[in-house]
């Protein structure tokens, strides 16, 4: 058995500083029960615990470590850049670089801005599809996750009529009744809104590859009927890729599906580890943005030259090493692997690009409604198992896991091997 003992004195310490212990709530390890650990090292796909533990890491910090762990690029553009000075307040030239080779990747684009996190960079594009429009109305899906925003913290109300409720408390009714929560891959749903509120749907925002609450993976003709709906409407189509951009494609989904919105909002990847976000779109639209047009936005750190650099750095890596393609190919061996061991447990598993989901369920699942109560019980007996033999996945059976270029055709066959051992033998 392993101890953790190390880590449970500090997290008993935390918990008298920072509220909950934890600066972000699914590291608490509500959803698998017991306390989280405290990593202090990360190498390649490895990462390293207080109390001497080493786990092969899927979670590489919720999507952003697309090399793994202190690869060397990064560590050498963050020594680079920080002698030169880490943030300056001005404009800086890494800025020109990282949008041009963002606009190379996705020439869906013609002008991004770059804040310090997903969440502001969805926080804008809404302002900016709101203002652009004169619209107030937004659409989201249940299931889809876009930051934590008071707009966006919304659940689904029971029928259309009823708009968006808060998910959170602190957020205003009236802030999210301006929000109208769909299900999924249902197109009778969509139609029914833009019937019924049409005229002040500013916008329609959906993760492309929904990644945050399972990988409920959307079919093209879905997502081309929202580009229609929208035209037809003059609504705004926004893509949330902040999980999928620059890790399915170099163009993210947008080049996955072929199907090209109004604008799109990025994180993770972009930033190699450091916080970046960012959005971009139609000339037409950003152009509204401050200081030329009258939409407010803003960041003391945006576009920091530290986080741009690792940003750039790992784009650049990306794309020298045509690393897309192997990191498809591994991660669906990976998955073939599993699937072969435990083809009859009631376990199902998802890839897409260097992304994957067990969904702890026999059925598949498009909608967040069809996954079963049940997954969550049984994830957190695959979660222990799996920490026990070194593996971590992150810690809810709601999350994906991610695969780095460090992850190798070694690690990843032998968990395979291992992670269907436990699921066989457990659930
Ligand atoms: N959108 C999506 C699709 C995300 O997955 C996330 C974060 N998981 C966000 C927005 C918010 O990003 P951040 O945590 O950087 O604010």
């Amino acid at each position: 058995m392993k101890s953790y003992n190390k880590s449970k004195l500090l997290f008993n310490e935390a918990l008298r500083h920072i509220s909950g212990g934890v600066n972000s709530p699914v590291r608490a390890f509500k959803a698998v029960g017991g306390d989280p650990i405290y990593m202090e090292r990360g190498e390649g796909a490895y990462i390293s615990d207080v109390d001497g533990n080493k786990y092969l890491d899927f979670c590489c910090s919720w999507g952003p470590l697309i090399l793994g762990h202190a690869h060397p690029v990064i560590v050498e553009a963050i020594k680079k850049t920080a002698v030169r000075g880490t943030s300056f307040g001005t404009v800086h030239e890494a800025e020109i670089l990282v949008a041009k080779k963002i606009k190379s990747f996705c020439p869906h684009i013609d002008l991004l801005r770059f804040v310090s996190s997903g969440t502001e960079a969805v926080m804008a594009a809404l302002r900016l599809a709101r203002a652009f429009t004169g619209r107030d109305k937004i659409i989201k899906f249940s299931g889809c996750y876009h930051g934590h925003s008071d707009y966006l913290l919304a659940s689904a109300g029971s029928g259309l009529a009823t708009l968006g409720i808060p998910s959170s408390a602190g957020v205003p009714e009236k802030f999210t009744k301006e929000t109208i929560v769909l299900s999924l891959d249902a197109p009778d749903q969509v139609e029914a809104a833009f019937a019924e509120f049409g005229g002040d749907i500013a916008a329609v925002i959906i993760e492309p590859i929904p990644a945050n609450n399972g990988l409920l993976l959307q079919s093209k003709e879905y997502l081309q009927y929202l580009r229609d709906i929208t035209t037809k409407f003059h609504s705004l189509l926004i893509f949330d890729e902040v999980i999928s951009g620059f890790r399915v494609r170099p163009g993210g989904a947008v080049e996955y599906y072929g199907v090209i919105p109004d604008l799109c909002t990025y994180g993770k990847v972009v930033g190699g580890g450091l916080p970046v976000g960012a959005f971009g779109g139609r000339v037409d639209i950003m152009k509204h943005l401050a200081p030329d047009g009258n939409v407010y936005q803003a960041g003391t750190l945006s576009g920091n030259p530290l986080a741009l650099a690792c940003g750039l750095a790992t784009l650049e890596y990306l794309e020298q090493n045509d690393a897309w393609k192997e990191l498809e190919s591994k991660t669906a061996r990976f998955c073939d692997k599993m699937r072969s061991s435990i083809f009859d447990v009631p376990v199902n598993i998802v890839n897409i690009g260097s992304i994957f989901w067990i969904n702890m369920q026999r059925e598949t699942a498009a909608r967040a409604e069809q996954i079963g109560p049940e997954v969550k019980d049984r994830f957190a007996v695959l979660f222990h198992k799996a920490l026990e033999s070194g593996i971590y996945l992150s810690p809810s059976a709601y999350e994906v896991g991610f695969i780095s270029t460090a992850h190798t055709e070694e690690d990843l066959g032998d968990t395979a091997d291992r992670l269907a051992g436990i699921i066989v033998n457990n659930i």
